[in-house]
């Protein structure tokens, strides 16, 4: 075997914690190990920590402190926005419109909804996952409380139109939730100059620490809480705060947001560089998503005559770590929802890889993927009797 070397290309999945973040929170898990509730200082430290890093947050997102909520991640936020809109104003309706390619915690969410009694309409998306503004507009009824679609597909990387999205929303006097969790730290995601009412993003999507999040809520949006106890969070979400992952959220979107454009051109070059020389040297191959409204560092492409997860085994004897659907989805046969939403027939969804690159990448790595990547494709195609047509 060549070269044996981990090339990680799954930062969708998570990515690592910021050696910056982890020094970053090493106090507080020491000194100023102090409840934030308490009064005396070593809490008033860890209170001010917590308010520095909701300030970060705030200024990454463009809107005020205030409007932002530390939550357990983006499952957290997803279930919050969704079912607190949907209860709180469940006397003025009982319709919610979200997407068919949503991430399951907005999908699952969704579903028990259905169950409480309410109705739930799944938007359609074209052939490259993105949402119709006009087909929303048609779905919207009187009793419509919450729109509620992604920013960015986690699978295939599509920027869905949400600015537009929200101003239909709000003109039919509904919420608008968005579930930024894969577009935070990767693209600039202002909610100034928008009409979202609530957005939720997931530390460890931009190396920040697992199990930290936030939820953002405009002043003013009518929300119930989800947990109750303590007074956290303004009375919004109970439970001792958890410090250490917030103030390591915290750097983490400040180094993420820092230099923003220049690292997306750099990691959109390497991703290009993979795309155009995957379709070179391999026949058969479907690029999913659309061409250029994708988040930088996403690249989902279907290898017709494989199975995605024997493509998973050997790319990791080979050292190297991407993912086929989503990654809480692999280990299921089922074929990627997102990928069926498209129109893509089944037997080609299951052939699907996805990479997904971040600055740590490198041009080494992408030329390694690009020698690794053909061997594997044809080793798998000279098994299937259909494969071997196709080499
Ligand atoms: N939403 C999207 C689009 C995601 O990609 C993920 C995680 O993969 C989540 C929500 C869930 O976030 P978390 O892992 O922080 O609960």
């Amino acid at each position: 075997m060549e070269d044996q070397k981990l090339v990680y290309m799954d930062h969708a999945a998570t990515t690592a914690v910021h050696p910056e973040v982890v020094k970053a929170m090493i106090p507080y898990l020491h000194n100023h190990f102090g409840n934030p509730s308490s009064i005396y200082s070593i809490a008033r430290e860890a209170k001010e920590a917590i308010d520095s890093a909701r300030a970060k947050v705030a200024l990454s997102l463009k809107t005020k402190p205030d409007e932002i909520f530390f939550t357990s991640g983006g499952t957290e936020s997803d279930n919050w926005a969704i079912k607190g809109v949907a209860f709180a104003n469940r006397r003025r309706g009982d319709h919610i419109i979200t997407s068919k390619i949503e991430h399951h915690a907005v999908l699952h969410t969704c579903q028990y909804l259905e169950k409480q009694g309410f109705s739930v309409t799944y938007l359609p998306v074209d052939q490259y996952g993105l949402v119709d503004p006009v087909e929303l507009e048609r779905s919207i009824t009187d009793r419509t409380t919450l729109v509620s679609v992604m920013y960015a597909n986690n699978e295939i990387g599509t920027i869905e139109p949400v600015k537009e999205l929200a101003s239909i929303t709000h003109e039919y006097g509904a919420y608008f939730h968005t579930d930024a969790v894969q577009a935070v730290g990767h693209m600039p995601v202002p909610v100034d100059g928008t009409e979202i009412d609530l957005l939720s993003l997931s530390g460890h999507k931009f190396n920040g620490p697992k199990g930290t999040g936030a939820l953002y809520i405009r002043k003013g949006v009518r929300i119930d809480n989800i947990l109750h106890g303590g007074a956290q969070e303004r009375n919004r979400r109970a439970g001792t705060e958890n410090l250490a992952g917030i103030v390591g959220m915290g750097k983490a979107i400040e180094l993420a947001t820092t230099g923003l454009e220049e690292k997306g051109a750099r990691i959109r070059a390497m991703r290009d560089r993979l795309i155009s020389g995957i379709q070179e040297l391999i026949p058969h191959t479907r690029l999913n998503g659309h061409p250029s409204k994708r988040l930088p560092g996403n690249l989902n492409i279907s290898f017709e005559f494989i199975e995605g997860e024997s493509m998973l085994l050997l790319l990791d004897s080979f050292g190297i770590c991407a993912s086929t659907g989503s990654a809480c989805t692999s280990g299921s046969l089922e074929p990627s929802h997102v990928l069926l939403a498209t129109g893509m027939p089944a037997e080609i969804a299951h052939g699907s890889l996805r990479l997904t690159l971040d600055v740590e990448n490198t041009d080494e790595e992408v030329k390694y993927v690009l020698r690794t990547l053909p061997k594997v494709v044809s080793r798998l195609r000279d098994m299937s009797p259909l494969g071997k047509q196709a080499t």
